[in-house]
């Protein structure tokens, strides 16, 4: 672990990053969605390390970062967490809406065809298969038992999205014959 004076910051977006952004823009003080699964365990991690500044262009609008703030509050309380109006002069930053600059510059198809991690089409696809899937099993289940399909889509939702995070390598400890639903486990 580096000593607190010496850590360098890590940046942090946030829509798209931590909140999981299901719901698009809603304005700068409104923040419906869920974390990311996943997110706070790697919040803990990386605090170990860095500072983590979260800048977002919610940062230098109107309740921004108030509202970023209370939402941390719920979903990652025991987090350090700094919130800057500026971009911060950080180590590296991680952003789901940027391209990794290697001396080479992107072509404007490359740009224009930037789609970030939940809106690419394998995402998608398990989205729609999870929902196909769940309208299938309701329909052969006319007794009723299945109640709250919404609930229970969001659940397997959610499921997938902790299982692409763990494919991605970003789930730590996973134990493979306990998914954990929640992608919280401490
Ligand atoms: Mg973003």
């Amino acid at each position: 672990m580096i000593t607190e004076a010496r850590k360098p910051i890590l940046c942090l977006d946030f829509d798209g990053v931590c909140h999981s952004y299901e719901s698009g823009w809603k304005g700068a003080d409104n923040i419906p969605d869920a974390p990311v699964y996943g997110m706070r365990n790697a919040l803990k991690r990386y605090e170990k390390d860095f500072r983590i500044v979260v800048f977002s262009s919610r940062s230098k609008q109107e309740g921004g970062i108030e509202a970023m703030r209370e939402w941390f509050e719920i979903h990652a309380p025991d987090v350090d967490l700094e919130f800057w109006e500026e971009k911060p002069p950080a180590l590296v930053t991680i952003d789901d809406r940027a391209i990794t600059f290697d001396g080479k510059w992107p072509e404007n198809k490359t740009l224009l065809d930037f789609k970030p991690w939940n809106k690419r089409g394998e995402h998608l696809w398990k989205k729609h298969a999870c929902g196909e899937a769940l309208a299938t099993l309701h329909a052969n289940n006319p007794g009723g038992v299945l109640n709250g399909t919404e609930a229970l889509y969001d659940s397997v939702w959610k499921v997938l999205n902790y299982y692409h995070n763990d494919a991605a390598g970003q789930v730590e400890g996973r134990d493979p014959a306990k998914p954990v639903v929640d992608g919280e486990k401490s």
